[in-house]
């Protein structure tokens, strides 16, 4: 790939600017001043159009590609929710404009969106009630976590761990962990589900909660909910809902008439956000009645007079997880979208998602092995452990899948699937895109059989092929140098 610096020729300008005003800066000392004009790329304005243009079309995005990435949740965004972002009123709103001015209710419409959001959120996941202010999915159950210590110190009990499946995002134990509790990791049965006899054998008086992902990461819905729940209640541990796959299960299924006690929404995957590559994102969390006084201050409310303001009142809050009221751009992409569907749409797309993972599912099962019998929900998880033998491994059907157009799923996860490949198509792909994802891996799979090799090169259509991942994350080198610099190392 050519940088911008290498089409740069000397003189060549985009727009030509009026001569600098004398000298702006007469008391910068000398050190600082430049003694020769910064290096930078002269081109004109067409080739600086064309250069970033064709650099985005080299990233693989929603937008562009089919992006089937297990337990992410990749969702085509309707652009309304965009528009709705952008509104001036939303985007230029400051936090610190004051909620109520003499002669009018600057920020009422801002503090509206947020108290209408979490009434629908509550509505949807069946709480008493939610905080917006968590920045993630993590965030979420970090602040999660510290609601359940919060919890059990108020009471004056004593906790020492929290249980959590083998199949659970990593994020899990480390929210636990950072909240003061040392982990007990629960097995999967044959089944893919927590094994119900072992996690019985280790809970005690000193288990604080369990937290669970439903459907949980192998696609699979977690068939003993109930019982656990009232396993846990027994000793007065909480039931912590990963509410991350909710995508599959909307209008379905409420996680607090379940018996779960917390729970944190993924707002930029179920709730369509774009998201990848870091965020924004938002994970609200919600709490059962008893749970209420934790929540992060501060809070939304309505006054008897339809007026909204922030409610500081809060003495057991476990505090602020996050500046003002989160990241609020995404909880206005969130509102639009529920405004969008309505509840009958939301529950049609949960149905669409766990229909369509069901067809990759049974379209992919003769050639690939799935991980599990039977009906998956919003994903479905093989294992490329047979062509192994082949010498061909999850990461080379990965990469050829790079060639032929689509982002690959998710490989090497979960950790207790070898060699795992996770797909989740959502449900905004149609009938067509998912045939042509099926041919692509039905034709892989046949050259892993014929043809080893050919995928081991794999992806050749980019600008780069295999890099040496664990280099390229820690000795990132991102900065261009100038060709005298780069000689003299
Ligand atoms: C994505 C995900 C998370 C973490 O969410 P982030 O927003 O990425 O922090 C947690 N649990 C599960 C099951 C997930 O899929």
């Amino acid at each position: 790939m050519e940088l911008i610096y290498d089409k740069s020729v000397r003189g060549r300008r985009a727009t030509r600017l009026p001569p600098p005003v004398a000298d702006a800066s007469p008391n910068w000392p000398a050190e600082l001043r430049r003694a020769s004009p910064a290096p930078l790329p002269e081109v004109s304005e067409g080739e600086v159009v064309r250069h970033f243009t064709a650099l985005s079309r080299l990233n693989f995005s929603v937008d562009t590609h089919f992006y089937p990435l297990g337990s992410c949740t990749m969702k085509y965004n309707p652009k309304a929710g965009e528009a709705a972002a952008g509104l001036p009123g939303f985007r230029e709103a400051h936090p610190l404009w004051p909620q109520l001015r003499r002669g009018g209710l600057l920020t009422q419409g801002a503090l509206q969106l947020l108290y209408e959001t979490e009434r629908l959120l509550s509505e949807i996941a069946g709480m008493a009630e939610f905080t917006l202010q968590p920045l993630a999915g993590a965030h979420g159950e970090l602040t999660g976590a510290m609601i359940i210590a919060a919890y059990h110190r108020d009471r004056g009990n004593r906790k020492t761990h929290i249980l959590i499946p083998d199949s659970a995002h990593g994020t899990n134990p480390a929210s636990a962990r950072l909240a003061g509790y040392e982990v007990v990791t629960v097995p999967s049965d044959e089944n893919g589900v927590i094994d119900f006899e072992k996690f019985r054998r280790a809970v005690n008086e000193e288990t604080a909660g369990v937290m669970m992902t439903c459907p949980n990461t192998l696609g699979l819905f977690e068939t003993r909910v109930r019982e656990i729940s009232e396993i846990v209640r027994a000793v007065d541990g909480l039931f912590y809902y990963d509410g991350a796959n909710l995508n599959a299960l909307l209008g379905r299924f409420k996680p607090g008439e379940m018996g779960f006690d917390i729970c944190h929404i993924n707002l930029h995957k179920t709730f369509a956000t774009p998201h990848g590559g870091g965020g924004p994102g938002a994970g609200p969390v919600g709490v059962v009645e008893k749970l209420r006084d934790y929540l992060p201050i501060s809070r939304v409310r309505k006054r008897a007079d339809g007026v909204y303001y922030l409610d500081y009142n809060a003495p057991k809050s476990i505090g602020y997880m996050a500046p003002f009221y989160g990241n609020f751009g995404v909880i206005v992409r969130a509102y639009a979208y529920m405004l969008l569907l309505g509840g009958e749409g939301l529950k049609e797309a949960g149905g669409q998602a766990v229909l369509n993972a069901n067809y990759v599912q049974e379209r992919l099962r003769a050639r690939f092995a799935a991980v599990t019998q039977g009906r998956c929900m919003h994903e479905c998880v093989f294992t490329g452990k047979p062509f192994a033998a082949k010498g061909v491994h999850t990461l080379d059907l990965a990469k050829a899948l790079i060639d032929r157009g689509i982002h690959p799923p998710t490989v090497y996860f979960p950790l207790n699937v070898p060699e795992a490949i996770m797909i989740e198509p959502t449900e905004t792909e149609s009938r067509e895109t998912l045939d042509r994802f099926v041919a692509a891996m039905l034709e892989i799979a046949d050259l892993a059989e014929r043809d080893p090799k050919a995928l081991h090169d794999a992806p050749l259509t980019t600008p780069v092929g295999r890099l040496d991942e664990v280099e390229a994350a820690k000795r990132m080198d991102l900065r261009w140098k100038p060709a005298e610099e780069t000689a003299a190392g």
